[in-house]
């Protein structure tokens, strides 16, 4: 089956087509679908001079550029309106300006299509990425690391998620971002700190490395970015050498502690359902190297797999989304799918359903 997908919830326009591949089974390390064409417009230059994402802005770029990049990406995928079985589109979690703006776009071109509307939850479509691109089968460890989020999540089947742990402050991203920014590196501050770290020295700097040995599967990353920022000031004016250092420093200390608290959960996850399973990373900062090495190792060292999806379907892409709408067509789509124009968009969206509870519970 042809689905289109849509991404607009932060500041990349994404649209694409993706196929599934019917004879395809899950756990055999092959793609479950193909990706018919794909199409990432990104912001960066609408948001750089403000060193973060202004949702406003977001939002109005959204509509400038929307509608001409599903034409673009219906094109390069040498499809009309008509062939396609379903539109997904991302209705949440995200900056509500810009998810309102794919929501009643796709509105739009499923009612003229005649077509079913998914709207899917951006979380869940990053966390099954894994697999379309490697065919990963139930259950599997995931850690989302993204720009708004850090979750660790045992994943049973599709819409099966338990949370074993999240951050109790700053999402892993955010704290690259900040941290970008603290360095005068720039925007977007990921993929800025992790080239600036290359060149850098990980044990110049002894930072925290937060939340190191506890009970628990949880993240902190607020007290490492003040760290970072009072060393910063210690030196006042940085060189080159002492950016990258500091960089590289702080990579180092997000690794040891991504990797200790992934390790925990790995082992509980182990504990219920045995060995060999795949530990999944997903999310824009799955993008980086360093991290990526030593997910390698503790998945390894735990009895489990490390998957990763290539670079460009980490960060946010519509072909994630598109995915995940031919997963909830092929579980028989869920309420969306029969009233498609009535989804509304959601600022806020957990994929665990309990999160919230959790959250008002005093997390
Ligand atoms: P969410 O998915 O939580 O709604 P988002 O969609 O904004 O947030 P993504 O697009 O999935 O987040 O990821 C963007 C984040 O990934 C940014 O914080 C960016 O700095 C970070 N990132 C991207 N590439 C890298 C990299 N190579 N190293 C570290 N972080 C990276
Ligand atoms: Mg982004
Ligand atoms: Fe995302």
């Amino acid at each position: 089956r042809i689905c289109l997908g849509i991404e607009t919830s932060c500041d990349e326009t994404a649209a694409a087509v993706v196929v599934s591949d019917p004879a395809a089974q899950p756990g055999q390390g092959r793609p479950l679908g193909t990706i018919r064409a794909h199409l990432v417009l990104s912001q960066i230059d609408e948001h750089q001079g403000f060193g973060g994402v202004v949702p406003e802005i977001a939002a109005r770029a959204h509509i400038d550029h929307l509608d001409r990049l599903v034409a673009a990406t219906l094109d390069e995928a040498k499809l009309g309106l008509g062939d396609l079985d379903a539109i997904a589109v991302t209705s949440g979690p995200g900056l509500i300006g810009g998810v309102m703006v794919g929501l009643m776009t796709a509105k739009g071109l499923a009612l003229g299509a005649g077509v079913p509307l998914l709207g899917i939850n951006h979380l869940e479509a990053h966390a099954l990425t894994a697999r379309l691109t490697h065919g990963v089968a139930f259950p599997f460890l995931l850690l989302l690391v993204s720009g708004g989020h850090c979750l660790i999540a045992e994943v049973t089947g599709l819409g099966q998620y338990r949370r074993l742990g999240a951050t109790i402050d700053d999402a892993v991203g955010e704290a690259f971002d900040k941290t970008a920014r603290l360095l005068g590196l720039g925007y977007p501050g990921g993929p800025a700190v992790e080239a600036a770290a290359r060149d850098g020295d990980p044990a110049r700097f002894a930072f925290p490395r937060p939340m190191i040995g506890r009970p628990d599967c949880d993240f902190s990353f607020s007290g490492l970015k003040t760290a970072v920022r009072q060393e910063a000031e210690r030196i006042r004016v940085l060189s080159r050498q002492d950016v990258a250092d500091l960089a590289a420093s702080f990579q180092a200390a997000v690794s040891d502690s991504v990797a200790d608290r992934v390790g925990r959960a790995a082992e509980a996850f182990v504990a219920s359902h045995g060995r060999g399973h795949a530990l999944v990373v997903a999310g824009g900062v799955a993008a980086n190297t360093a991290l990526r090495t030593r997910l390698g190792d503790v998945a390894t060292r735990r009895g489990l797999h490390l998957v990763a999806p290539p670079v460009r379907l980490c960060t946010d892409n519509g072909a994630m989304i598109a995915w995940a709408g031919l997963e909830h067509l092929a579980a028989g789509g869920d309420l969306s799918a029969d009233d498609g124009l009535a989804l509304i968009p959601r600022a806020r969206w957990p994929l665990d359903p309990h999160a919230e509870q959790i959250v008002a519970g005093g997390r």
